[in-house]
């Protein structure tokens, strides 16, 4: 009577964990979402001037903030570099999806601004994994809302 008691109550904390891990992913993921959504409108009115006009980051084309997308120098798989300020531009559509990014100009770009050897550690960064977590997760939608709220003069 006992052991089955036991049993019992172990299968129901199995399941429950269970479901939990499945909440878990499915928040991770939902989450992950708006983060590549505000991430992405921050990062184009980082890069924008006061006119919410930005500069693509490899060709200079120049276009509304909405217009441009957030071209990733190392591609969007690496979790760690994902949210990372110096892998993320402004970047036109033309450059990001036709020319897949236009990753050597890209790289000459990087380095200009940050310095030497900038993209050359990003790109050594490539396969390295990183867990997205919920909390950091969270802090990045935050962060990227407060930013926008900020400077969205445009609308
Ligand atoms: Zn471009």
């Amino acid at each position: 009577m006992l052991r089955k008691k036991t049993k019992v109550k172990r299968e129901g904390s199995t399941l429950k964990a269970a479901q939990l891990k499945k909440a878990k992913k499915l928040s991770v993921a939902k989450l992950k979402k708006d983060a590549d959504k505000y991430f992405s409108q921050y990062i184009r009115l980082r890069d924008s001037n006061k006119f919410g006009v930005a500069e693509c980051v490899t060709c200079g084309d120049k276009k509304p903030w909405k217009q441009l997308q957030n071209g990733h120098f190392v591609t969007r798989s690496c979790n760690l570099l994902r949210y990372d300020d110096l892998n993320c531009h402004a970047q036109c559509v033309a450059c990001n999806m036709f020319k897949a990014g236009n990753l050597y100009e890209y790289g000459k770009q990087i380095d200009l601004r940050y310095g030497d050897g900038t993209a050359d550690r990003l790109h050594a960064q490539r396969h390295t994994t990183h867990k997205l977590k919920i909390e950091e997760l969270q802090k990045i939608i935050t962060d990227a809302k407060e930013y926008i709220l900020e400077n969205n003069n445009q609308n």
